[in-house]
């Protein structure tokens, strides 16, 4: 286990010294203050070669994936990110591959605020482990559970762009230079959505960030929600990228199932609408209104300029156990 003491290199410098970090990586645990008056959030996801990333990605993006996709799952609750742990398997030590892997890291802990505390290094098939937590006031995280009849659904930024980001990665279509390195970048580097989600704790009734595809996330919140809804095929925020790329039918397809892309589905009620602009104009994105929730429990109507849309395939990809 020798070589593994290099990783002390690579790790201990935490990335953002934050005040509320005690004691960081170096000791048994890592031991940290907790605000007043806050609660915390806490989230897991790991990452397997070969299944969550091609295994030819570059380092910087595993990493920076990795701590993208935990972050986004803090964002999508509303909770403002603090810190976060690593588990690392690997089969060998390759230093090129390290060093690139924690500059991903620290860019994203560097750029949030956030610090890393600790972990674990063990040899084994290439896949990590992050654990993230961050901050909440009490009674203002965003649930998936609370959508109502007649909110109406949101999306932020664009959907279908990793997805097509991959695809071009795998040589399943083409796209001229400028398009791609767009889509590939949406691919390796997606944005996690963490002011957006502290953003919306007032204004929101339900949020979830898109993993698995536009619609199978929305139907995870009108799942728990007792709910259905109208999407409007026409109003979905797609990239020209993504349109050049495709043409109109497979952007839909890809922008509708499509996962990866780690945008923040939000439902708003009528009486807050009013509050979003004011809500989000900070953060710099924009969220687009995609359709309505309905009463019409697990029931997903898709439109296209209001005639039935029907929806061939998916490319969403789900996990089989
Ligand atoms: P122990 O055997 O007590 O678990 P380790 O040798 O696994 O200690 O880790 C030593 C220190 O380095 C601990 O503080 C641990 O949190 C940290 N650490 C180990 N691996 C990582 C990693 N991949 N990322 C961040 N910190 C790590
Ligand atoms: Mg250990």
């Amino acid at each position: 286990m020798k070589e593994f003491d290099l990783i002390g290199r690579y790790f201990k410098d935490g990335g953002h010294q934050r005040k509320d970090v005690l004691v960081g990586i170096g000791d048994d645990c890592a031991i940290t203050a907790m605000p007043v008056n806050q609660q915390l959030a806490i989230t897991t996801d790991t990452l397997v070669s070969g299944v969550h990333f091609l295994e030819d990605a570059p380092a910087r993006s595993v990493a920076y994936k990795a701590v993208a996709v935990n972050l986004s799952d803090l964002a999508a609750m509303g909770a403002e990110p603090a810190w976060i742990s690593l588990s690392l398997s690997m089969s060998h030590v390759d230093e090129g591959w390290l060093e690139e892997f924690a500059s991903g890291l620290y860019e994203l802990t560097r750029y949030y605020a956030v610090q890393l505390i600790g972990g674990d290094t063990v040899r084994g098939p290439l896949a990590m482990t992050i654990t993230a937590q961050g901050f909440i006031p009490p009674d203002t995280a965003l649930k998936r559970s609370t959508a109502k009849p007649g909110d109406w659904i949101y999306v932020t930024g664009t959907t279908g762009d990793a997805g097509a980001g991959l695809a071009l990665l795998k040589g399943e279509c083409e796209a001229k230079d400028a398009d791609r390195d767009y889509l590939v970048k949406r691919h390796l580097y997606p944005t996690p959505r963490v002011a957006v989600g502290t953003a919306l704790r007032r204004t929101a009734s339900s949020c979830i960030d898109v993993s698995d595809g536009l619609l199978a996330d929305l139907s995870h919140i009108l799942h728990a929600s007792g709910c259905g809804a109208t999407i409007h095929v026409d109003r979905l925020p797609i990239s020209s990228q993504l349109f050049n790329c495709m043409g109109a039918q497979d952007a839909y397809r890809y922008a509708l199932t499509a996962g990866d892309d780690y945008e923040l589905i939000f439902t708003v009620n009528e009486e807050q609408r009013g509050n979003l602009e004011t809500s989000l104009a900070s953060t710099g994105v924009k969220a687009t209104c995609i359709g309505q929730v309905t009463g019409h429990s697990g029931k997903v109507d898709l439109k296209l300029y209001d005639k039935e849309y029907l929806l061939e395939s998916a490319v969403g990809y789900e996990h089989e156990f």
